[in-house]
């Protein structure tokens, strides 16, 4: 029997509430209380809050205190920083500590809360979204942007979004990207900033908004700066948004990005985009460097810092429902994913926890794993750090009682070994409730409330956009 741990529900690849063997689903949802101590820039959150609810307990308390985490307000904060009852950091033990916060919480218990490190910025902030087709030289842009992001002033992130459009001449398709920017700053110092380091861009004062931090939020969330920021606090949002990820069905997959590519690498993407059909394709390019590369690989299990320009996530998404449908989408995002093979991380071809992808491999279905079998998709998400996730895995759950698809393997695990017999003996003897409490609290002794000090670096931010027909209307 597998247990899954569902905190906000957005594990890519379903993990948190699907299984092909028997399973539980220890629910977090109400587990999402959040307080904020304005004066030692500090919040404690429990992992059944959203990263919307963090966003917006923050902005009740301050206009100057922020937390970077990700764009989609839905997301959990328990599988999204990973990594809080009866353990606390002291005695858990730096070791644990270290794996939980970036190697996935999945394989080494249930984390109830984090303790986090908020952020100062600026009261005004300045964001802008401007679109640029292949007729406006976007692949021009695109590859100058390659030289320019990872290097611009610590203080502002420009990001794109790429996909197919209607063209302005009927019938037709284009590629637009959507340079997307937040500038911790007022508008006359990103304007100078972007003079300076990117005029090619073209970047006009009209195209850009000086916001509060929580509207820098609804904006990368996808939502208009006018909402009320409550809306960051459901998770159903009765407006949806506006990201395509938060409406379709999706298949991603991720790539790091070394060297620039070249013009004509990019053309061939443009072929495979134009075969989507308008707005069911998107590339999203985030850049790295920045506060990024100052961090050593080794700090936490996230390994992907100096040495990486940006990371490419690919995107088909679909609306029909139905097996066809869904393999269709899933094929043609996987042969964009082979052809940009040439162009990214090699050894390992790197890849995000985050952005779980069951075709790097996985694990036995009912109970078996192996280092060896593990190392397929554990060298490409955590590096070298894979091994010192093994280590403590071994320390903290010799029998390997949290698993599941993409679990991090204890060392010498044998998938018929008599402690698997001796658990599920164990279940099977208990109800529901207490044999879930007691395998958590006697057995496996990995419930812990975790006191976290997490920085922007540990959980990689993926700003995002507003959808591409909707881009700019909102401002
Ligand atoms: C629509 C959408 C938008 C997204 N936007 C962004 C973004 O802007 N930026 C970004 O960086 N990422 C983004 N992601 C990816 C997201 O960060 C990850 O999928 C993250 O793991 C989701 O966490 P969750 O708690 O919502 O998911 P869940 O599905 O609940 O959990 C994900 C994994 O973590 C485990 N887990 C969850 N809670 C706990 C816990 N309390 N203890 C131990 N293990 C636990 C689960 O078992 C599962 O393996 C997005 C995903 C989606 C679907």
């Amino acid at each position: 029997m597998h247990i899954r741990t569902r905190s906000g529900g957005h594990d890519y690849e379903g993990l948190s509430y699907t299984s092909e063997v028997p399973y539980v689903v220890l629910d977090m949802l109400n587990l999402s209380e959040i307080t904020i101590d304005v004066e030692q820039k500090e919040a404690w959150v429990q992992a059944g809050a959203t990263i919307g609810q963090l966003y917006y307990k923050i902005s009740e308390k301050s206009k100057t205190l922020a937390f970077p985490a990700g764009a989609c307000p839905t997301v959990g904060v328990g599988g999204l920083f990973s990594g809080g009852g009866i353990l606390d950091r002291k005695s858990m033990g730096e070791d644990l500590f270290w794996a939980i916060r970036g190697g996935g919480g999945a394989s080494f218990g249930v984390i109830t809360a984090w303790k986090l490190k908020l952020v100062s910025v600026p009261e005004t902030l300045t964001i802008f979204s401007v679109g640029r087709t292949l007729e406006q030289n976007a692949t021009e842009l695109i590859h100058k942007w390659q030289y320019v992001a990872p290097n611009l002033h610590e203080d502002l992130l420009i990001a794109i979004s790429i996909g197919p459009v209607n063209s302005s001449k009927s019938g037709e398709k284009t590629i637009q990207a959507i340079f997307i920017s937040l500038f911790l700053g007022r508008v006359d110092q990103l304007l100078h900033l972007l003079e300076q380091s990117f005029p090619e861009l073209s970047v006009r004062r009209e195209d850009c908004t000086e916001v509060c931090w929580i509207q820098s939020t609804l904006f990368f969330g996808g939502y208009s700066i006018g909402e009320s920021p409550q809306v960051l606090t459901s998770r159903n949002p009765e407006i949806s948004s506006a990201l395509p990820i938060t409406r379709f069905h999706f298949k991603a997959k991720l790539d790091y990005v070394q060297e620039s590519i070249p013009v004509s690498g990019f053309e061939g993407v443009w072929k495979l985009l134009h075969e989507r059909e308008t707005c069911m394709a998107e590339m999203l390019v985030v850049p790295y460097g920045g506060k990024m590369k100052e961090i050593s690989e080794d700090a936490l299990p996230f390994p992907h810092r100096a040495g990486n320009l940006y990371k490419i996530q690919q995107l088909a998404y679909w609306d029909e429902s139905g097996p066809e449908a869904s393999e269709r989408s899933i094929t043609w995002v996987r042969r964009l994913y082979d052809y940009m093979t040439p162009y990214v991380s090699k050894s390992p071809r790197a890849a995000y926890i985050n952005y779980r992808d069951l075709d790097l491999g996985v694990n036995n279905a009912a109970d078996g794993t192996s280092y060896a079998q593990a190392s397929s998709w554990g060298l490409k998400y955590f590096k070298n750090n894979f091994e010192k996730l093994v280590r403590v895995k071994t320390m903290v759950d010799p029998g390997n009682f949290f698993r599941n698809e993409q679990s991090i393997p204890p060392k010498n695990f044998q998938a018929t070994s008599s402690n698997l017999r001796v658990l599920n003996r164990f279940i099977r003897r208990q109800s529901p409730f207490f044999k879930l409490l007691n395998l958590m609290m006697n057995i496996s002794q990995a419930v812990f409330p975790v006191e976290s000090e997490l920085e922007d670096s540990v959980c990689p931010i993926e700003p995002f956009h507003e959808e591409q027909k909707n881009s700019q209307s909102s401002f």
